[in-house]
């Protein structure tokens, strides 16, 4: 199972020298287009996105008018709890209910890091019920495979304030 919601649409994001950065969600990349901040490179020939009463192209490939420096966006992200929630959709990966903690996979006092691979989305009773134990001492195996996700899918679905900045 992915974290990806059922039938969300992916399109590439190309850095402005037209370096692939990753991928992004098909709302997140209208966004970037309707604000200006990128263009639309390759579009679907046959569907058109409804968008506030307007019709438009149909985004593939989109590419970043302003040059991002593509560590930054592209690669492995950078561990966090947030990001373990959001890689995980907030489904524990021990009973599927709502997740909110996150759980070291082997746990941290036996040597457990702060690692992709290592922790999950788990909910607060299958955490504290698992405690400092394995999944296979708690008898609890892993309904998923934790993943390393790509940094732009951890940025990508953030809901960014837009600096306000009038003088540019
Ligand atoms: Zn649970």
């Amino acid at each position: 199972m992915t974290t990806m919601t059922a039938g969300a649409v992916v399109v590439s994001v190309l850095n402005a020298t037209y370096q692939p950065l990753g991928a992004t969600k098909l709302k997140r990349a209208m966004a970037l287009v309707l604000s200006g901040q990128a263009v639309i490179e390759e579009a679907d020939p046959v569907r058109k996105v409804r968008h506030a009463g307007g019709e438009f192209p149909w985004p593939l490939v989109i590419r970043l008018l302003r040059y991002v420096k593509a560590p930054v966006q592209y690669g492995d992200a950078i561990w966090s709890k947030s990001g373990v929630l959001k890689r995980d959709g907030h489904i524990c990966i021990y009973c599927d209910g709502r997740a909110d903690t996150i759980d070291h996979i082997l746990p941290q006092s036996r040597g457990g890091k702060n690692e992709w691979l290592n922790t999950a989305a788990a909910c607060q009773p299958c955490n504290s019920r698992k405690a400092n134990r394995t999944p296979e001492e708690a008898g609890m195996p892993l309904l998923f495979t934790p993943s390393i996700p790509q940094r732009i899918y951890i940025s990508a679905g953030k809901p960014k304030k837009p600096k306000k900045r009038k003088n540019k």
